[in-house]
């Protein structure tokens, strides 16, 4: 079964001005969201509720969780992390994770050839992106004063992992076709330098693909 609509919107936007601009529009209908949420989810407690999810393409239920929800900077309304929670209970994925996969059916012609690397690699994100493409290299940040590239080994099942500093990465130039880091980029003091390496790492007619959080500021007027 198909869905009949995509099951998360994802803006698309070539510019600053023409977010603002979308964003602008939208502040009513947020505002409208926000109400619902407020009076559906007066209890605070966790929920779950049916869905069709585009990744597993299963009728699930789609669990909701208050882990790092709050207040909407706009309304002041209170809500759930929406990025964060919305757990499929057949593949694990949240939203946010979901979202990517279906920015790369919609947007990247997914092929098993591509040379894909992932800043992260002892998820069930990556474990999902495994099946989609094959040859893709994972890593975490082990710490500081560890080589990258270098094979950690580390946990409970002393698991296999590699150590990759995003400032100062271990592959060739021009190594991959699709870079991607979810929620990375923050966390990296000199965060340039990180993209300087992923473009370097990327070949010509690579992509980089990332999220990061960020917080909308409205102008009084
Ligand atoms: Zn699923």
């Amino acid at each position: 079964m198909k869905p009949a609509l995509p099951s998360i919107w994802l803006g698309d936007f070539e510019s600053k001005s023409e977010f603002d601009q979308v964003f602008q529009n939208s502040l009513n209908t947020s505002k409208i969201f926000d109400w619902i949420d407020d009076q559906l989810l007066v209890s605070r407690h966790p929920f779950s509720y049916p869905a069709f999810c585009t990744v597993c393409e299963n009728t699930t239920k789609i669990k909701i969780n208050w882990m790092y929800g709050g207040w909407s900077n706009l309304t002041k309304s209170i809500h759930p992390a929406w990025t964060e929670t919305g757990v499929c209970e057949k593949c694990g994925l949240n939203s946010r994770m979901r979202a990517l996969i279906d920015f790369l059916k919609n947007y990247i012609q997914i092929d098993t050839d591509l040379k894909v690397y992932i800043a992260e690699e002892i998820t069930p994100f990556f474990k999902k992106l495994k099946v989609l493409f094959p040859k893709i290299i994972g890593s975490e940040y082990i710490g500081r004063n560890i080589e990258s590239g270098k094979i950690v080994f580390s946990g409970r099942g002393l698991k296999r992992i590699r150590h990759e500093d995003l400032t100062n990465l271990s592959f060739n130039s021009e190594t991959f076709d699709l870079m991607i880091t979810l929620d990375v980029f923050e966390h990296i003091p000199d965060y340039s330098k990180a993209f300087r390496e992923s473009f370097r790492i990327l070949s010509p007619k690579g992509y980089l693909i990332f999220t990061i959080p960020f917080f909308l500021t409205v102008k009084k007027l």
